[in-house]
């Protein structure tokens, strides 16, 4: 573990004044503004609809601060429409992979954390990671991971890339084809350039880091002691290093309920957005809110339960929506199911048939309470009951994971996403990679669903002739067949 001091040399060029980019005071004072007017609120709305860039702190606070009710629902529908017209009517699924308990931080609200006297320490074996990829890609039908461990020399970057390459490497049979993890994201520590070297020629897919918070005072409180994890500017900076290294699909989140004025981590998290996209030109793939859940081994949750209603939990998913319009939003399994019905179509992923406890996906041991380690989870429906509960409400499950195959990452794909124009992608992949599901996973009454919703899909790719050329629905239609005949992974 290097000191603070050796790190600030990290990120000492990216300060300014020797302040970072999030500039407390302009937040706060953002936030103190009196209600915007309607008119201010619907040119915000309208630009957001645009989809360039995020949109500045003090239109996201213009937003949070509105509460009449007409007005937030010209609001959530502006945000259904931005996730329509970025990313279609689709919906991706994807699986946590939790692999090792091991954590020399000692974050107060987290079951992982060293003062949790009580947990069972555990990391897999990449034996044990195989048997959970085969479970989650030959039984579940997961094409997607996100990798998760907490911090720990024992499972730093050469075990995460070795972890990769396991999971990459399984190929698991199915009903009709086969099963493979096609994108392994990872949720962990923040490292350094070199140690995030490793990851991209590993085959990274997105590299995950939560700030979860980005109250300096009350981020110093909530990781108290010498650890990593309590250098907030070393996190802070982690996807500058991210880019440094190489890596240009990156994923920002905050942790809500930790802060009383959650507000607040809206407005950080929209200015994180901004700095990358200043810094880089390219800003978050993806964006995580996760609200902050009981969990063993900490007192912490049970106090801040409930800082965050649902109604504002909507609110925050919205403003975020709208902010960040390029943005992938993700809402995970914490929430209850008719949460998830509220936001979903603001969203654009989701996890389903969530496990948290270490091996939990092959060795199917307790239930939630004997995995009740980092944090409960609201919905622990199946992914098959999950995708049919999506399709009766109109979204398409996308197993797509070609962007980042094909070289759509980071500067391409923000443009992509910007101009409108990956949505046809995904269209074709959605389609694909859903008929490949219902022929190998799903239940006869999904099924049903699914042939119908693709169908609707496949006559609107026909009807729309602007968008897609004779040739490409020709593509489409023999990769269909042949999918069917139980080719597998054939994409755009
Ligand atoms: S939140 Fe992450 S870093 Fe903190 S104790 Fe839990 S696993 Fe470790």
């Amino acid at each position: 573990m290097k000191t603070a001091a050796a790190n600030a040399g990290t990120y000492s060029d990216y300060l300014k004044d020797g302040k970072d980019f999030i500039d407390d005071a302009a937040l706060k004072a953002a936030l103190s503004a009196p209600a915007p007017s309607a008119v201010r609120v619907r040119e915000i709305l309208a630009r957001s609809l645009e989809v360039s860039e995020a949109l500045p702190p003090e239109d996201a606070a213009a937003l949070l601060a509105v509460t009449a009710p007409d007005l937030l629902e010209e609001i959530y529908q502006a945000a259904r429409d931005v996730k329509r017209k970025v990313y279609d009517n689709r919906v991706v699924t994807f699986a946590p992979l939790y692999a090792s308990n091991f954590c020399v931080n000692n974050c107060l609200y987290c079951g992982f954390r060293t003062g949790n006297e009580g947990a069972v320490r555990r990391k897999l074996s990449m034996a044990e990671i195989r048997s959970e990829a085969e479970a989650l890609a030959g039984r579940i039908g997961h094409k997607r991971i996100v990798f998760v461990t907490g911090e720990h020399p024992a499972t730093g970057a050469e075990y995460i890339a070795e972890a990769m390459k396991t999971i990459y490497s399984v190929k698991a049979p199915t009903r009709r084809g086969f099963g493979q993890i096609r994108r392994v994201n990872v949720n962990a520590a923040p490292m350094s350039v070199e140690d995030l070297k490793i990851l991209k020629a590993a085959g990274i897919g997105t590299y995950q880091v939560f700030q979860e918070t980005y109250d300096r005072a009350l981020y110093a409180k909530l990781h108290p002691g010498d650890t990593p994890k309590a250098d907030y500017r070393w996190r802070l900076h982690v996807m500058h290093r991210a880019f440094a290294a190489g890596i240009d699909d990156v994923a920002i989140g905050a942790l809500f309920g930790l802060n009383p004025d959650w507000k607040f981590e809206v407005l950080g998290l929209v200015a994180h957005a901004r700095e990358l996209e200043a810094r880089f030109g390219i800003g978050p793939h993806t964006i995580s809110f996760p609200r902050l859940e009981s969990a063993d081994g900490t007192s912490l949750p049970a106090e801040s339960l409930n800082n965050v209603s649902d109604a504002h939990f909507k609110k925050l998913v919205a403003v975020l929506r709208l902010s960040v319009p390029y943005a992938g939003i993700i809402v995970t399994a914490r929430e209850r199911p008719e949460i998830i019905r509220e936001v979903i179509g603001m969203c654009t992923q989701r996890d389903a048939s969530t496990r948290i406890g270490i091996g939990a996906y092959s060795e199917r041991y307790g239930g939630q309470e004997a995995e009740r380690q980092q944090f409960m989870l609201g919905d622990t429906r199946s992914l098959d009951e999950v995708i049919g509960e999506l399709a009766d409400l109109g979204h398409i499950t996308s197993f797509c994971t070609s962007g980042y195959r094909c070289g759509r990452t980071g500067d391409h794909i923000m443009k992509l996403l910007k101009s409108g124009h990956e949505s046809r992608f995904c269209k074709l992949n959605a389609v694909l990679t859903f008929r490949e599901w219902l022929d190998d996973f799903a239940s006869d009454a999904t099924k049903v669903k699914g042939e119908v919703l693709i169908k609707k899909e496949i006559a609107e790719i026909r009807a729309r002739t602007a968008h897609f050329p004779p040739d490409t629905v020709k593509m489409l239609e023999a990769y269909y067949a042949r999918i069917g005949g139980g080719e597998r992974d054939l994409c755009f």
